[in-house]
């Protein structure tokens, strides 16, 4: 027997997630998403975990409890995607609107590693958990991050291994400068604001004359870094090669400059 359907429906929005309009389901009918699914008869507690994979089972029962069509329930997953837009995507809300969120909104979008402004609202990001909404960052700090964040969907969308290689390097060396002992992909797609922020940054900085940049980061510091170095260089020796001789002058030129203020 099927279960009857909800009293109350409310329509999806553009790019809304699933669980985010699951929740708006739930809380139209005075229930909580648990209580909601259980009703549903779909065993999973958390609406989460039907964003990425969903059976026509469970969207033909969510469609008849809200009396929408099962494929436009289909629409409010994520499509299949390659490995590295996977990668790039978040399995669970890592940022959200402040102000959307208000509205009981969950968008699509907030969950890719680039997304940085609402495209609803224009509100910039912030991270779901920790103190985002008191923690002051510095202005330049997040016009860079933008950029970054910019070029960052620009090579994802492009699907171009050389820029999204060259994205991840500046990450891996972000990291190892902001002693981020994890992933370089959880530090675009975590809770720490200024990890996540000083990342797209470096994105937007390794643009312009990578290798110097590299190596300028590569002098002054500590043995993890110098292993990010080497990790974020490993399948290309010769650009290895190339930041060690940079640094290698750099160091060079400024002994001589401190031997001749000594003179
Ligand atoms: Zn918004």
């Amino acid at each position: 027997m099927k279960p009857h359907p909800l009293p109350k429906t409310v329509a999806p929005l553009p790019d809304e997630l699933l669980s985010g309009w699951l929740s708006r389901l739930a809380a139209a009918n005075y229930c909580d998403d648990a209580e909601l699914l259980a009703h549903i008869e779909i065993d999973t507690t958390h609406g989460t975990s039907l964003d990425f994979n969903i059976d026509a089972a469970a969207a033909a029962k969510i469609a008849n409890a809200a009396r929408i069509d099962p494929d436009v329930v289909r629409s409010l997953t994520f499509p299949a995607m390659t490995t590295r837009e996977a990668s790039l995507t978040a399995q669970i809300p890592f940022q959200h609107c402040l102000q959307c969120s208000r509205e009981g909104l969950s968008l699509k979008h907030w969950r890719r590693a680039w997304a940085f402004d609402c495209q609803v609202c224009g509100t910039r990001l912030v991270p779901t958990l920790g103190k985002a909404s008191g923690e002051q960052m510095p202005e330049k700090l997040i016009n860079r991050a933008r950029n970054g964040a910019a070029r960052l969907e620009y090579a994802a969308r492009l699907r171009s291994s050389k820029q999204l290689r060259r994205a991840m390097r500046a990450v891996t060396f972000a990291i190892s400068l902001k002693a981020f002992r994890g992933d370089p992909l959880h530090a675009l797609q975590g809770h720490r604001l200024e990890v996540r922020l000083f990342c797209l940054a470096a994105i937007d900085a390794a643009q312009s004359r990578p290798l110097v940049k590299a190596a300028i980061s590569s002098s002054g510091i500590d043995d993890y870094a110098r292993v990010a170095l080497l990790r974020a260089f490993d399948k290309e020796p010769r650009l290895l090669a190339a930041v060690d001789y940079i640094a290698r002058q750099r160091a060079k030129s400024i002994g001589a400059m401190a031997v001749e203020s000594h003179n």
